[in-house]
């Protein structure tokens, strides 16, 4: 059988003395580290380049190595990367203003490999375990998507930003209930994932697209002319319709969805009232006949 092995983790080493960052790369063969010799070097090739870790030396010219932690710390690019210092300072001082400028460990030189490379583990294992809780509190296990919670935050971070030219979408799908009752929840579970997915495939990159309620999805699409929203949401409509779902037991399903779209406006003057307004728009929709969406534009 063939098993994957996970990506190996990349450690930003910055050290201004050569004989050091020799030391380290021995010690850290099992890793892909990255040396450079000052804070400056550090702080530019992390502009593009992402790591899982800095071991970062305090004794540098020009920049120091709790400047260059606090400039990390300062950034949201790499505020979360942990820093483990390893220095040859010892004194209380250094030590506590390590952790005030957001080090996670420290190490004294000279460091015992053993030690240091059980430190560099444990970092990179709690940021792991971080990252999984991080998305399992932050989407929907079934279909991936952002949970409510993620949504309406994401959601209320691009209707500040972009005010005038969001629309928000709500999308709820047509008699769901009946699928799960012929076709049981299994069925219903594989129709979920195949309609988000292709919905998700459809939405501009930097979309909010969230599951807000069992069957009931929002999208927070920032976009400048309804008419490229209408035609979008049209496609995806269609796109859902024409899907050809197969379920246990060799049977094929398809289904449908309803949308409500709102534009912002005058009359609108919060998140809140956006949705809202999609919302009841979704409603009519709903009313009308199911398959279709209804489009609620600036007053
Ligand atoms: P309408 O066209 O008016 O929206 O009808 P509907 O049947 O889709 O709406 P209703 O709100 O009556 O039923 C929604 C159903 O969605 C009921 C609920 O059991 C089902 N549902 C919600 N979450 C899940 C889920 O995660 N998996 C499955 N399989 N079903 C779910
Ligand atoms: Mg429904
Ligand atoms: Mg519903």
């Amino acid at each position: 059988m063939l098993t994957e092995t996970p990506p190996q983790k990349t450690i930003l080493v910055v050290d201004d003395a050569v004989s050091n960052i020799d030391m380290l790369l021995v010690i850290l063969k099992d890793y892909d580290v990255i040396p450079v010799t000052s804070g400056e070097e550090a702080l530019s090739l992390l502009d593009e380049e992402i790591v899982d870790m800095i071991l970062l030396d305090i004794m540098m010219p020009v920049m120091d190595g709790f400047e260059v932690c606090l400039n990390l710390k300062a950034n949201d690019a790499t505020k979360e990367i942990p820093v483990i210092f390893i220095t040859a300072r010892n004194d209380v001082e250094s030590i506590e203003k390590a952790y005030d400028v957001g080090g996670v460990d420290y190490v004294t030189k000279p460091f015992r490999p053993r030690e240091l490379l059980a430190r560099v583990k444990t970092h990179l294992h709690l940021r792991e375990v971080i990252h999984r809780l991080d998305y399992l509190a932050t989407h929907d296990s079934l279909t991936g998507l952002y949970n409510r919670r993620k949504f309406f935050e994401l959601a209320q971070q691009l209707y500040n930003a972009k005010r005038d030219d969001v629309f928000a979408v709500m999308i709820d799908i047509d008699h769901f209930k009946r699928i799960n009752d012929r076709h049981g929840h299994h069925s219903g579970d594989l129709v979920l994932k195949a309609i988000t997915k292709s919905i998700r495939d459809l939405l501009p990159a930097d979309s909010i697209f969230g599951r807000v309620g069992g069957e009931e999805f929002a999208a927070l699409i920032n976009a400048y002319n309804l008419d490229e929203v209408k035609q979008l949401i049209e496609k995806i409509r269609i796109t859902v319709s024409e899907l050809i779902i197969s379920i246990r037991g060799g049977a094929n399903l398809s289904c449908t969805i309803s949308s409500g779209v709102a534009q912002t406006g005058e009359d609108i003057t919060s998140l809140d009232d956006l949705l809202k307004k999609a919302d009841d728009a979704l409603y009519e929709a709903k009313g009308s006949g199911r398959n279709r969406s209804v489009f609620r534009q600036r007053d």
